[in-house]
């Protein structure tokens, strides 16, 4: 308990401006402080281990820095918003197991080694475009993700409840201990993924990407056949990403590591700071320039030079190397207009950044029979202007993040396999955004890795 004046909320990390957010322009809260478990929620959170360390972080900073001077290839993908209810063994391992046959297609493509992240552990939290929903008669809180409210449309549900939040963290827990498991414990297999990958190619849709299938089999029996064993075939590193929206969760989830004695988000390895909350004097902005972590920031159509200049300047005044990623996100139509002034001043300044493409959040469409959705060829389409906007600057287009599973549902329209809008009233699951379903997932894998054999 506190005493009256006293200062509550500042967690078990004390640090020189750490708490400076609280004094500025705050977007996509709930207002929930006042709530009776605020207190109790805040402290069991700030109590609690940390989900992952400081030298892992420190680690997939130096593979960052890999793919910003071009030597590595970063893959991001997962739900738009993770729930809780499909935190299941066979959720989670159907996306490992497709984001980690996306790599194998990927490392084949690029030739370089890919650093695999999730939207996992942590990926609770959503930005909405109004505070309220309206249904008829009844307007309620909007749907802020699980680790915040509930997705019924009612009063009781959409009350925010900071308690949920203490939730989240356990249930990133788990999911993280499974992925340890998988990725460490044999699941990661290159053999074993490549015969998955055979699974895919078995479908006649896919027969068109049957010449790199056939090199990858190849590849990986004459690696094989010389008896290579080495370690790196059966683990792998996979990291884990979120959008650092919630800065209750963050803040209470900030840890000093005591080598370094310097402050780091261990909510996950990676967080990024979404298109809504990028304001250069906002709250958002100000509390990820003041942690270690690698940190991501979303570029949406609307973004000019000078706005990414100075979030170099605030995020990465010492230009280190692995620090800062630039996730486009700029829609089919605007990608080759819209990218290349930012690309170009960032070349110029030379500042070191990762780019990736985020080719999912500009093609939003609403289908015809009311579902929210994105086509596979607008999505390939941002893609490939990526690569061609990158080729003609002289940069290096180092990533994809995307929103997908690893279950055969129907939200996004087309791929080889179609998807067609019929499907959608009975594989239609996701609560916002539409996800790439296991099959369009590597499919794009295949595509990307033809565009990455181009670039070579
Ligand atoms: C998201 O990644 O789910 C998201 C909301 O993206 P953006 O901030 O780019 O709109
Ligand atoms: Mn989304």
């Amino acid at each position: 308990m506190t005493a009256p004046g006293e200062i509550v909320h500042t967690g078990a990390a004390e640090y020189p401006g750490l708490d400076r957010w609280r004094d500025l322009p705050l977007k996509q809260q709930p207002h929930w402080q006042d709530h009776p478990d605020f207190d109790s929620a805040y402290a069991k959170l700030s109590a609690n281990p940390p989900l992952v360390f400081a030298g892992e972080v420190d680690k997939l900073k130096r593979r960052l820095a890999k793919v910003a001077q071009g030597e590595a290839f970063l893959l991001q993908g997962g739900d738009c918003a993770e729930t809780f209810s499909d935190i299941t063994a066979d959720k989670i391992s159907a996306k490992v197991k497709t984001l980690l046959q996306m790599a194998v297609v990927l490392t084949y493509g690029a030739a370089l080694p890919v650093v695999k992240m999730g939207r996992m552990a942590g990926q609770y939290a959503k930005p909405r475009s109004s505070d309220s929903e309206t249904r008829g008669e009844v307007t309620l809180p909007s749907f802020r993700g699980e680790i915040v409210n509930g997705f019924d449309f009612t009063a009781e549900s959409r009350l925010p409840d900071p308690k949920r939040m203490v939730e989240a963290y356990h249930k990133a827990a788990s999911t993280l201990n499974l992925i340890r498991a998988f990725t460490e414990g044999g699941f990661a297999d290159l053999r074993a993924v490549q015969q998955w990958n055979k699974g895919f190619m078995e479908n006649p849709a896919h027969a068109k990407y049957e010449r790199i299938a056939g090199e990858i089999d190849r590849a990986v029996r004459f690696m094989s056949a010389c008896g290579v064993e080495f370690e790196g075939l059966k683990r792998t590193e996979f990291y884990s990403a979120h959008e650092a929206l919630l800065l209750d969760y963050e803040r209470a989830l900030t840890r000093i590591d005591s080598r370094t004695g310097k402050p780091y988000v261990t909510s996950g390895h990676f967080v990024w700071i979404g298109e809504r909350t990028r304001d250069l004097d906002g709250a958002h902005v100000d509390y990820l320039s003041r942690v270690r972590n690698p940190i991501g920031v979303k570029l949406g159509p609307s973004t000019t030079p000078e706005t990414v200049l100075a979030l170099i300047e605030k995020l990465d005044p010492t230009r280190e190397p692995g620090r800062l990623t630039f996730i486009t996100r700029m829609g089919a139509a605007n990608i080759r207009q819209k990218l290349p002034p930012l690309v170009e001043a960032v070349r110029d300044a030379q500042a070191k950044v990762v780019w990736v493409t985020d080719p999912m959040h500009g093609n939003t469409i609403t289908a015809k029979n009311g579902y929210k959705t994105r086509r596979f060829d607008d999505v390939m389409d941002e893609v490939r202007g990526f690569f061609q906007v990158h080729q003609a600057a002289g940069t290096y287009p180092g990533g994809l993040h995307v929103e997908m599973t690893g279950d055969d549902v129907a939200e996004c329209l087309g791929g080889s396999d179609v998807i067609d809008e019929s499907a959608f009233n009975s594989r239609y699951e996701s609560l916002v955004d539409p996800r790439l379903n296991h099959k369009q997932s590597l499919e794009m894998a295949f595509l990307v890795a033809e565009a990455l054999t181009q670039v070579k």
